[in-house]
């Protein structure tokens, strides 16, 4: 496993995360648990934060809270000073029990409902990410009866979609996000928006893909939204004082991975926005991004013991641990590539080949093919490195198996910021009907 942020191994051999043993937090949290590096992530956060200031251009990183969204995530990036994006009410009843002022708070979604928006507006949330024709009349009136004009970005989809290496230039999109640059329909969404009595137009947004590692993918699209704008701009007069240039920036899951420096996005799209403004000074627009995976991605590594295991002669060695699919989906739903290493025996020498397996009943349900480990046994234990974005976020409690605990480690101490599940947890929402419980002893 490569170690990273503040990940070593201690003189005992056992693998040490902001100054803590794993083999001691196993003993006081118990596995599976979530390990959170708090002075990686801030580290992240700061990384950004410097790199627009170096740009001079005014900006906002907005943490795309759906990547790991906790009360204490919250709390940590509004301390950073980014602003925060939630996707629906429940991110944002989250944000708000944090404290996280609401200004400084993006709401998103293609769906959004009317309880959300109605929710968001009473928050003074400070802007929805518009998608569609239909939500944007209906903020317009939700928001003209509660006498508010909350500030909107309209979400466009520029026609370039990113993945990894590459980047697709496509003439129109088929995405279900957005108002289509190519086809117009952004043009009518900007003149409805500039016409509406209780929406202020702030600006357009586009987000191209995810763990992106080459920067052209977003130098297209900034050139493009940012083309767009000035076009609007000088055609109906509208001013737009944010570009978003969305999320997506690539992170190191494993040795194959090779993302670039923060720096070098940030200027890659600051650059492609100043380019399109050339000429037009005083109106250069603040530039906002929405990094999610990079912010908390590679902070976060998740802890199991090791039980049984199932040798199959010249077929393949399995090794199960005590989680799996329900903690770690991307796997089973991206073929996701994770690294790992036994965190009790750290400097044994990995020597042989076994396959992870999860612990739920699905035979899709494996944490990693193929990986070289210590000769693994019977309660070592295994940590997974790279796990702090789209992990927790996407648990579930399939076969009914508890969520597990989060602490947050920092300079020698552990914090518990996210309790196991108990089993009150698991029935919590069961009701069993009258007419059922005369053969059941039910217990609450
Ligand atoms: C998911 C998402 C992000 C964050 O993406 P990452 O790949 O985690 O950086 C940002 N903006 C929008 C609109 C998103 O949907």
């Amino acid at each position: 496993m490569y170690l990273h942020g503040t990940s070593t191994i201690n003189e005992q051999g056992h693998l040490e995360i902001g100054g803590c043993d794993t083999v001691e937090l196993k003993e006081q949290y118990g596995t599976p648990l979530y390990i959170m590096d708090e002075q990686l992530i801030r580290q992240r956060c700061r990384d950004y934060m410097d790199a627009f200031r170096a740009t001079g251009m005014e900006f906002q990183v907005a943490y795309a809270s759906k990547a790991f969204c906790t009360m204490a995530m919250c709390r940590i990036v509004e301390e950073e000073g980014l602003s925060l994006d939630v996707v629906s009410e429940g991110e944002l009843h989250t944000a708000l029990q944090a404290g996280f002022p609401s200004a400084r708070i993006h709401f998103h979604g293609n769906n959004k409902t009317p309880d959300e928006l109605e929710m968001a507006l009473d928050a003074e949330i400070g802007c929805f990410v518009v998608d569609n024709f239909i939500e944007m009349q209906m903020l317009d009136a939700i928001a003209a009866e509660k006498g508010l004009k909350p500030g909107i970005l309209l979400r466009v989809t520029p026609g370039v979609e990113a993945h990894t290496h590459e980047f697709i230039s496509t003439g129109q999109e088929d995405s279900k996000f957005g108002f289509d640059i190519g086809n117009g329909t952004a043009e009518e969404a900007v003149k409805l928006a500039h016409k509406l009595a209780h929406v202020e137009l702030l600006g357009l947004h586009s987000h191209i893909g995810s763990q992106i590692f080459e920067v052209d993918g977003f130098q297209v699209a900034a050139q493009r939204v940012a083309d767009f704008a000035r076009q609007l701009q000088q055609e109906i007069g509208v001013i737009f004082k944010v570009i978003n240039l969305g999320g997506g920036f690539g992170i190191r899951y494993t040795e194959e991975d090779s993302p670039l420096d923060t720096a070098e996005y940030v200027h890659a799209i600051a650059d492609a926005v100043k380019q399109q403004f050339a000429g037009l000074e005083g109106q250069l627009p603040q530039i906002w991004i929405e990094p999610g995976r990079s912010i908390v991605g590679d902070a976060g590594t998740t802890l199991y013991t090791i039980g049984t295991s199932k040798d199959i002669p010249n077929v393949r060695k399995y090794v199960a641990i005590d989680g799996g699919m329900t903690d770690n989906p991307r796997p089973a739903l991206y073929d996701a590539v994770y690294e790992a290493v036994l965190a009790n025996r750290a400097d044994d020498e990995a020597t042989e080949l076994v396959s992870v397996a999860g612990k739920c009943c699905e035979s899709g349900d494996m944490l990693i093919w193929d990986i070289e480990l210590a000769e693994p046994i019977a309660g070592d234990l295994l940590a997974v490195s790279c796990t702090g974005a789209y992990n927790y976020s996407m648990a579930s409690n399939y076969n009914r198996i508890r969520r597990p605990a989060v602490v947050l480690v920092h300079d020698g101490e552990s914090d518990l910021i996210v309790e196991r599940e108990s089993f009150e947890d698991i029935t919590r929402n069961d009701v069993v009907p009258a007419r059922l419980r005369s053969s059941v002893s039910v217990q609450r």
